[in-house]
């Protein structure tokens, strides 16, 4: 029985073993998302993100709830985004030269909640996956879709993400 419990915990670290996976927790920590905005949000082929979905699913990391066609995923237990905070704030402690400024603020939860300014959802700099200085600003993203299609055209996106900054 004891070490029962050992390889079950080892078989969950597996299923979370992966950064697309890892991004895809964060993403709907705090919202359940269907299928087409997590791949939105990721840039992922549909194949791709299906196959690590079911990996979460059958570790039991995420469940879903179906709504006529619609699948959407959120996170099966509050303890599967607090370890993954633990373990994140132990990161950014270590590689503090690495990461950004924004990245280890992003930690103490100084700045209020603003929203993505490509996809438009709320996202705080504590939580938010991908942050970048542009002009002066913090814009803060919820995935690496986002941050890739603001990285390659952030005039596109600058006066909305300005307003969301600010009405927050
Ligand atoms: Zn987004």
């Amino acid at each position: 029985m004891y070490y029962r419990l050992f390889l079950l915990h080892s078989k969950l670290l597996k299923a979370l073993s992966n950064p697309k996976r890892l991004e895809i927790i964060q993403l709907i920590r705090e919202q359940e998302l269907t299928v087409r905005e997590i791949q939105e949000m990721l840039d992922l082929p549909q194949g791709n993100l299906s196959q690590h979905l079911q990996v979460l699913r059958a570790a039991g990391v995420v469940k879903t709830r179906r709504v006529g066609k619609q699948i959407y995923y959120s996170i099966a237990h509050k303890n599967f985004i607090k370890a993954s905070d633990l373990f994140r704030e132990v990161l950014i402690e270590r590689h503090r030269d690495e990461i950004s400024d924004i990245a280890f603020k992003k930690m103490a939860d100084l700045v209020p909640l603003t929203s993505d300014p490509v996809c438009g959802m709320r996202v705080s700099p504590k939580t938010s996956a991908f942050a970048l200085k542009n002009k002066g600003h913090e814009f803060y993203f919820c995935g690496s879709g986002c941050f890739e299609k603001f990285k390659k055209n952030p005039a596109r996106y600058n006066e909305f993400s300005f307003k969301g900054v600010l009405s927050k």
